[in-house]
């Protein structure tokens, strides 16, 4: 999810919203029809009426990718199938004027909840990824950095993975501030981390650590196999053109691994001391550390 935008994002949460504010405006007619009698809409008495109704329609229509394919959403879909049928029957019942028996009912009932459930739950999973991010460059939070570190430090300790960190630091951007104001100094952090996000591989992860510093996170990676990739970032940096002046924009690199031996802090300190030798050779560099 971490590739979709915050807008994107936010309009699934509104669409799931909009979702199942429609799903309570079918069950409230339905109960009309159960209780008082009203005349049930054609469709619900299809066998396909979960296709017709407001929320179906949103559910059938094409979505970002990462809602098509969350076993929760996949979950709803049956789930909202399920409950059509047993509206159906109890529809038929009524219908043919006969009483709605408790183990048609409960079910029934089961079906409601549980799709007020799901949307809830898959509404909160996508919530979560705005709250987990910077609301500026919309890199993960300096609070998600030591959970999910320690995450991938538990699968380094367990053998299952090598995990490079990179800190970057954007090289004089005091400078850019002073010079262009501090609304292009956004303007320059907005784009670079673009810019790095444009280099990540699917489950690499970029983090604000501070103003101007972002660590960067790239399980499965050796330091050999992660230096390319951050080389082309720091190029990727440097070759950014903005329309507010001439700025020219570069960055330091300290690169790390995350090591059974010690803990995620020191690894992030490790990161910190070699872009502090970036920065002393000249900065616009990457530099390794060394232990
Ligand atoms: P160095 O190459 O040694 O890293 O120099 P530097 O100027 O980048 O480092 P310094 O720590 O002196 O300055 C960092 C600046 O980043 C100072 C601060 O005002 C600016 N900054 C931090 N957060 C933001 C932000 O959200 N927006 C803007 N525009 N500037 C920010
Ligand atoms: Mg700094
Ligand atoms: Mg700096």
């Amino acid at each position: 999810m971490d590739s979709l935008s915050n807008q994107q994002v936010q309009k699934v949460i509104l669409e799931l919203d909009q979702a199942l504010s429609s799903h309570e405006q079918w069950y409230k007619n339905l109960q009309r029809v159960l209780i008082s009698h009203t005349a049930p809409e054609p469709s619900d008495l299809k066998n396909d009426a979960h296709l017709h109704c407001d929320f179906g329609q949103w559910y059938t229509s094409p979505h970002v990718q990462f809602l098509q394919e969350n076993p929760l959403f996949i979950s709803l879909g049956k789930a909202h199938e399920k409950m059509h049928r047993r509206a159906r029957h109890l529809i038929q019942r009524i219908s043919d004027g006969l009483p709605i028996l408790v183990r048609d009912w409960d079910p029934f009932d089961d079906s409601i909840v549980k799709m007020r459930v799901k949307i809830q739950a898959l509404r909160e999973e996508f919530a979560a990824v705005v709250q987990n991010r910077d609301p500026l460059t919309e890199a993960k939070t300096r609070a998600r950095l030591l959970t999910e570190l320690c995450e991938q430090q538990a699968l380094v300790q367990r053998g299952k993975q090598l995990c490079v960190i990179a800190m970057v630091d954007l090289d004089h951007f005091k400078r850019i501030n002073d010079e262009y104001g501090h609304a292009a100094g956004d303007i320059v952090l907005v784009s670079t981390v673009k810019q790095l996000k444009s280099h990540l591989r699917p489950y690499d992860r970029i983090y604000r650590y501070g103003g101007e510093e972002f660590i960067i996170c790239m399980p499965s990676t050796s330091v050999e196999q992660s230096r390319e990739v951050i080389e082309r970032m720091r190029v990727a940096i440097a070759a950014q053109h903005f329309d507010f002046g001439k700025a020219h924009v570069t960055a330091s690199f300290g690169v790390s691994v995350l090591r059974a031996s010690r803990t995620v802090e020191e690894s992030i300190h490790c990161a910190d001391k070699a872009m502090y030798r970036a920065k002393a050779a000249g900065r616009n560099r990457v530099e390794l550390d060394p232990e």
